[in-house]
């Protein structure tokens, strides 16, 4: 891995601090450009509209920068679209770490993705309910286990 790389992979997301851009799925290639030394970083957004992606595009300039080099390239990418299933295995144990239930699921089988239930990410529970689509930012919701009673946050399925 280059430091370029490096760099990026290490850029956290803005609003889910616990975790990383690669974490999440959202770094799709980072390439130093033979000659020119431009890095060019390539990225897929995660939910559309999105405000955090220009904090994020921010942030990698700043990391790529700061590693030495200075001329930076972000390149978004539309497709394939990323969808919650591209965050690794490493980046939802961080999220369940920092109690916010990992995404569940998504059956592809159909025409209109079905989200399967949300586990209680202190208690591990499935008796799980929605409280609002919106959390504390907009890519999260708030669920409450009705188990522990605890409301928690959770990544929204996409
Ligand atoms: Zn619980």
């Amino acid at each position: 891995m280059s430091d370029a790389r490096a760099a990026v992979a290490a850029v956290v997301d803005p609003e889910i601090r616990v975790v990383t851009i690669e974490d999440l799925g959202i770094l799709r290639d980072v390439e130093v450009e033979p000659g020119t030394g431009r890095v060019v970083v390539t990225i897929t957004p995660t939910y559309t509209g999105c405000p955090a992606m220009d904090v994020i595009r921010a942030d990698i300039r700043r990391a790529v920068t700061a590693a030495g080099h200075p001329d930076v390239e972000v390149r978004t990418v539309h497709s394939p679209a990323w969808s919650t299933d591209w965050i690794s295995d490493a980046g939802r144990a961080k999220l369940a770490a920092a109690g916010i239930a990992p995404p569940a699921p998504v059956r592809r089988d159909g025409v209109v993705p079905l989200t399967l239930t949300v586990r209680c990410p202190r208690c591990g529970s499935p008796e799980t309910e929605q409280l609002s689509r919106f959390g504390s930012t907009a890519c999260k919701a708030l669920w409450r286990c009705r188990a522990c009673s605890e409301p928690f946050d959770t990544v929204k399925a996409l």
